[in-house]
């Protein structure tokens, strides 16, 4: 949001989860998250030094330290990914979402009409 994080992706991501989990809520202030799924080669810090908090044993929730922005989310059992907000983007709109995941943490109140997948859980293997 400030500007002082700043990150580039190149290429194709290799999908785009909406996650209901209850950490990315309470990590993120919002009821439901869409998350961009890139390998780390593809992902450079243009900008600045973003802050990482460990918000589970392996889990790395990283945001900017000025605006506290969240940017990325990383896990240990999920090597060499990392899922970007989608709000960050300059575009946000150029990625359509492809999985639910944890949706058994949804909010009863959120119903998003698609014909995506729903995981119970993750809808990586890890
Ligand atoms: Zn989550
Ligand atoms: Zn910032």
């Amino acid at each position: 949001m400030c500007g002082a994080v700043r990150i580039r992706a190149r290429g194709e991501p290799f999908g785009a989860p909406y996650c209901h989990c209850q950490d990315c809520r309470k990590s993120t202030g919002a009821p439901v998250s869409l998350l961009v799924g890139y390998e780390e080669e593809q992902v450079q810090v243009e900008r600045g030094v973003p802050n990482v908090y460990e918000s589970s044993p392996g889990v790395r929730r990283l945001f900017c330290g000025d605006c506290g922005t969240s940017i990325s989310y990383e896990d240990d059992r999920l090597p060499g990914e990392i899922y970007i907000h989608v709000g960050i983007f300059d575009d946000p709109a150029a990625f359509g979402p492809t999985v639910h995941s944890w949706h058994s943490q949804r909010l009863e109140y959120i119903n998003i009409l698609d014909d995506l997948p729903r995981h119970h859980e993750s809808s990586r293997p890890r």
